[in-house]
């Protein structure tokens, strides 16, 4: 029997590895899985060189439980160790090895924590006591026991083992007996597991019989061995990578499309990424891109290795060339990291490209799933906004899909306004917005279809990157204003009746809502336009949206939403209340006016003897007069917009012209829909 202490200054090692890897007690299965994994594969290699001249047999890893003993047995019929590759591969190798990774990372427990470099320590983690019993495929090879229980000292024996092969017979401490349970187990197998290369078997098939769950004689393989994406492209269906992913997010709905990567240089990455059809944000943040290393799962938390835009994505990435005993910062900033990212991107983009150019019908069918991811990739990726040109579509009300250059041609003639600018008209609901797009088809424009969660940020991006192109709502403004032409229409109206106009709608701007504020403008507009219009600013609206979207502009997304009722002058109905106005405008108005007009030539007069003066210069008379002009001045205008208030308050027709632009944008509820409906219903009789 041999015996020793492992290491020279280890004997502090075992409280770090405790402590540091405390939270993440789980990765000691996997590692020790894997090590089985390894030895099996190691023999494959062997087997086929001359000096092997035993039996491969069907190779595996068994996980056993005896909850009696409170052991957790790995064990393999892989290459197994002689004495002095115990030595060297676990007394002096191993344990260096942990030694120095974690002088390296001692003041970075997070990186420690879940990453490859401790290998068959991590054990230690949860055991009291591990052993070893291995025996080497080499010809005649004497089994040996190892023993040790964490603490440095170690013993090393001959031993009885019949077979090839090793197993890890790990004594689980009283803290870690969660270890014990036979579902912990299988949880963890399934999650770290459930790819790897060679089979994994934990005990038996269970089934219920006699009202109680027995063994079956069939082994409970956990992994399945060659997973889609380690096969080749051509050898796979489009219902084999459907098959794959519902094996590894079961339940989710069909993925849209699948991208299998496949690179040898100048890194080795495989994989195979799903574009997942988003329900809700509940599947995005459940179902995540699963990372492995040569099969064995690392994690599901690929930031910086992929793409932001594609952390949406579905699937899995395998690669030996990540390097992942370090930490984020700095796989963020790894060169090989770098490439793999950029790689990515460029994968996505070709796929998603070639599936455009020769399946455009799927293609559209799935825009409406797809446009998120791309947006945000657009939004996110200078890169890949820049390849999206080639794909990426924009839909219009109609439901019809055009990539960015075919869209461009179809409005350049009819959607440039007079200073050369392109408008892309635009609609984020059809309902409440129908009136505003049928008035822009009727004349001769198209409008797309910006419902997206990120259409508005897309826009902004849009307006920055094409040249003299602006985005705009078709209810931002009146028809005529929205794609401003030379030959607009003009108005009929003299400047004072437009103005007496506005005071007498202005009188009946709802009031019951105080988050939206209201403003009037008489204007005109084409014979054929509505009488009253509510419109919204382009502006101060894409800056609430966006406020939504930004933290630290919550400013905007503060301020009332700002409409403006644009009532049409050119209208016979609006004629019709100018009509109805005229005595009130011959009685009161026009006598008001006139004064008004006095009292500011007057005004002006007394201003004009001021100008230039010092202010002490100024005979006192001046100072005066010109107090008292003001004031009456004031005092006439508000005596006008009283008269027109008195005539516009109870103006049945005002009201109903109102109420019907605010209904036609889905603006009138409540109360003042019931008021609507008892006018209508009186004005018919
Ligand atoms: P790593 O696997 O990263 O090399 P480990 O600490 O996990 O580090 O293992 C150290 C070494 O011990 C391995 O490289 C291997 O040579 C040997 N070893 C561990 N487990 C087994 C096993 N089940 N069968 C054969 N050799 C093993």
């Amino acid at each position: 029997m041999a015996s020793g202490k492992i290491g020279v200054s280890t004997k502090d090692l075992f409280p770090i590895i405790k402590k540091f890897l405390y939270s993440d007690h789980d990765i000691f299965l996997r590692e020790i899985v894997s090590n089985a994994v390894d030895a099996c594969q190691k023999l494959k290699v062997v087997s086929t060189s001359s000096d092997f001249n035993g039996e491969l047999g069907d190779l595996k890893v068994e996980v056993k439980l005896d909850p009696k003993e409170k052991t957790l047995t790995v064990s393999d019929n892989g290459i197994g160790m002689t004495g002095d590759e115990v030595e060297k591969y676990i007394n002096q190798i191993a344990f260096s090895g942990a030694e120095e990774f974690l002088e390296k990372h001692k003041n970075d427990g997070a990186t420690i924590i879940g990453h490859f470099g401790m290998g068959f320590y991590s054990a230690f983690m949860v055991s009291d006591k591990v052993e070893i019993v291995t025996k080497s495929y080499k010809e005649g090879a004497q089994a040996v026991h190892w023993s040790c229980t964490g603490d440095p000292e170690y013993t090393l024996e001959e031993a009885k083992k019949e077979t090839r092969g090793t197993d890890i017979i790990m004594h689980i401490s009283e803290e870690e007996k969660e270890f014990l349970e036979k579902n912990r187990i299988e949880t963890l197998l399934q999650k770290y597991c459930k790819f790897l290369p060679i089979p994994v078997i934990f005990g038996k098939k269970t089934e219920w019989k006699d009202g109680k769950e027995q063994d079956t004689d069939e082994d409970n393989q956990i992994n399945d061995t060659t997973p889609a994406w380690v096969k080749k492209p051509a050898d796979l269906k489009d219902e084999d990578y459907e098959a794959f992913y519902n094996k590894l997010y079961p339940g989710a709905d069909k993925p849209l499309f699948n991208i299998h990567l496949n690179v040898d240089y100048p890194f080795t990455l495989t994989g195979i990424l799903y574009f997942p059809k988003i329900k809700n944000n509940i599947d995005v943040n459940r179902n995540k891109i699963q990372l492995y290393c040569n099969q064995v799962f690392v994690t599901d938390s690929v930031e910086g290795i992929v793409p932001d835009f594609l952390t949406l994505l579905h699937g899995v990435i395998d690669s030996p060339d990540i390097p992942l005993n370090v930490s984020r910062s700095y796989l963020q900033s790894d060169s090989n990291v770098k490439k793999i990212s950029s790689h990515i991107t460029k994968k996505v983009a070709d796929r998603l490209e070639e599936i455009f150019k020769n399946e455009r019908p799927t293609f559209e069918e799935k825009w409406d799933d797809l446009k998120i991811f791309i947006e945000y990739g657009i939004l996110t990726d200078e890169k890949f906004a820049e390849r999206s040109d080639k794909f990426a579509l924009l839909k219009n009300v109609d439901g019809k899909y055009f990539t960015f250059e075919e869209y461009k041609k179809l409005i350049e003639k009819e959607q440039t306004d007079k200073d050369g600018n392109l408008i892309y008209l635009y609609a984020t609901d059809k309902a409440t917005q129908y009136t505003f797009i049928e008035a822009a088809k009727a004349k001769g424009y198209d409008v797309l279809m910006m419902d997206g969660q990120l259409d508005t940020p897309f826009m902004n991006q849009k307006e920055q990157k094409w040249e003299k192109s602006r985005f705009t709502r078709v209810d931002a403004d009146v028809i005529d204003k929205l794609i401003v032409k030379d030959n607009a229409p003009e108005l009929t109206l003299t400047t004072n009746e437009k103005s007496d106009l506005e005071e007498v709608f202005r009188s009946q701007t709802p009031t019951t809502d105080s988050k939206k504020t209201y403003t009037v403008s008489v204007e005109a507009l084409g014979e054929d336009a509505l009488p009253v219009i509510v419109t919204q600013n382009e502006w101060m609206r894409r800056m609430k949206e966006m406020s939504n979207l930004q933290a630290g502009m919550s400013f905007y997304g503060e301020m009332p939403d700002s409409y403006n009722i644009v009532v049409n002058g050119n209208h016979p109905l609006v004629n019709k209340v100018l009509g109805g106005l005229q005595p009130v405008i011959k009685e009161k108005i026009e006598p008001i006016r006139e004064e008004i007009s006095k009292l500011e030539s007057r005004r002006d007069e007394l201003n004009k003897e001021k100008s230039g003066k010092k202010d002490e210069d100024v005979p006192q008379s001046v100072k005066d007069e010109l107090e008292s002009v003001n004031s009456s001045l004031n005092e006439k205008r508000s005596e006008r917009t009283s008269a027109l208030t008195a005539f516009g308050k109870d103006n049945e027709l005002v009201s109903q012209l109102i109420d019907l632009a605010l209904l036609s944008n889905n603006m009138l509820t409540g109360a003042d829909l019931t008021k609507f409906i008892k006018r209508s219903i009186s004005m018919m009789k």
